[in-house]
């Protein structure tokens, strides 16, 4: 491919910021920071944005404009949960990651018990949704995250730069509440959640500080460096055009899809799956379509059990919530871990490996649950007398139609 001699043809519109501008506002905002750390570590989820700052950054440390760090960490969290283009992309851009003996590249995962579908199908905690049980960002992403770097920065002394692919397009020069935008469209899961809670993680606090270089770059800049620039000779040569994939392809800038885990049960539909399993050569993918309906029906009183009455706090007191719904039932565990590995079967992917499904049937032939559960409780489909917070119940009208 021949060299770019106008990197910014595409996009001028002489109202917005383009691309040299928002590289040039991103080399400022390093060179601002960047010696004040002896540490620099890149939180990357693999997806567009913070690929783009990955990729930028280290075209901006080889072409000299910002000195190289005596080491580079990058932490990836793989969550085996991430779209297969999203994946490959990745593993390729480790693969030149690891040419350079400056950049140490670090593959952090939660521990097997909390990963995303043993703690699921093992444990019996449901999926998570938008309103109570959001447990996963933290759990699968953020607290690995924090642990590696606590590991890497066991030996020194000092603190370290972390920086995060969290965009918020040019609105954020003027706006500086940065969103968590792991419930937002066209956002990565976690990148905010990197840039909030892990530098209060257990471990390093006050030991990191986290920048965003690329806030103000638009969708069309990470699209412009991404799909064209990144790839081009003197530039990196990034083998990342794989993931504009998953992204609705060359129409990726205007559909915005989100990535995260497929499937992901706090968003209302699947773009970014519809998309690429709409790609002749990603269709063995529509299998997975089936895993978002799966998780609505794990959620279901029916597939859960439920606590029969009021509990009591160890202060003696009633907990808020009598009858609350809980974990699923052992049945429907096994049932969906039957499913899952049914669809990864077809879809020719790994969500669950050998060693996590060993996991999940020894700790559902264990029946484990979560604290505070046994496994006695009734399902939460079962009609029962009301119970109210304050210890009254109310028996059921018709008992004999329920057959209670
Ligand atoms: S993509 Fe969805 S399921 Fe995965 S960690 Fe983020 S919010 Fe949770």
């Amino acid at each position: 491919m021949a060299a770019i001699s106008n990197l910014f043809a595409n996009g001028a519109d002489g109202d917005f910021m383009v691309l040299d501008e928002a590289i040039e506002l991103t080399c400022q905002s390093l060179l601002a920071y960047w010696s004040r750390h002896s540490r620099h570590a890149v939180a990357w989820s693999g997806g567009k944005d913070s690929t783009a700052l990955l990729t930028v950054l280290i075209h901006l440390i080889d072409t000299g404009r910002l000195p190289q760090p005596d080491v580079l960490h990058v932490f990836y969290a793989d969550t085996r949960q991430e779209l297969p283009p999203i994946q490959q992309a990745a593993e390729a851009v480790m693969a030149r990651l690891r040419q350079r003996n400056w950049i140490k590249v670090h593959v952090v995962r939660a521990p097997i018990d909390k990963r995303f579908l043993v703690y699921i199908l093992g444990r019996g905690v449901p999926p998570p949704n938008n309103n109570t049980l959001r447990w996963c960002t933290r759990q699968i992403k953020v607290e690995p995250m924090a642990e590696a770097l606590v590991a890497a920065l066991a030996a020194i002394d000092d603190t370290a730069l972390m920086l995060t692919g969290v965009r918020q397009g040019e609105s954020a020069i003027r706006d500086d509440r940065i969103v968590m935008s792991c419930s937002k469209d066209g956002a990565e899961c976690g990148q905010g959640w990197y840039q909030q809670v892990l530098p209060e993680a257990k471990g390093i606090r006050g030991r990191i500080a986290t920048l965003a270089p690329i806030l103000h770059w638009r969708v069309c800049h990470v699209w412009d460096w991404i799909g064209r620039v990144s790839y081009a000779p003197g530039y990196g040569e990034w083998p990342v055009s794989i993931m504009a994939d998953a992204y609705g392809g060359d129409d990726a800038a205007d559909i915005a899809a989100r990535t995260g885990c497929i499937g992901c049960p706090l968003t209302e539909k699947d773009t970014a799956l519809e998309i690429v399993s709409s790609m002749a050569r990603w269709t063995h993918l529509s299998a997975l379509l089936e895993l978002k309906p799966l998780y609505r029906w794990m959620r279901e009183p029916a597939q859960r059990l439920r606590k029969s009455g009021v509990e009591r706090l160890k202060s003696g007191a009633i907990a808020k919530n009598p009858q609350r719904m809980g974990p699923l039932t052992l049945e429907a565990r096994a049932e969906a871990l039957v499913r899952i590995l049914d669809i990864q079967r077809r879809a020719g992917v790994d969500l669950i490996d050998a060693e996590e499904e060993a996991r999940i049937r020894e700790l559902i032939a264990a029946r484990t649950f979560p604290d505070k559960w046994d496994g006695d409780e009734p399902r939460a489909d079962v009609w029962l007398d009301s119970v109210y917070s304050d210890g009254s119940t109310q028996p059921i009208l018709f008992r004999e139609l329920v057959g209670s």
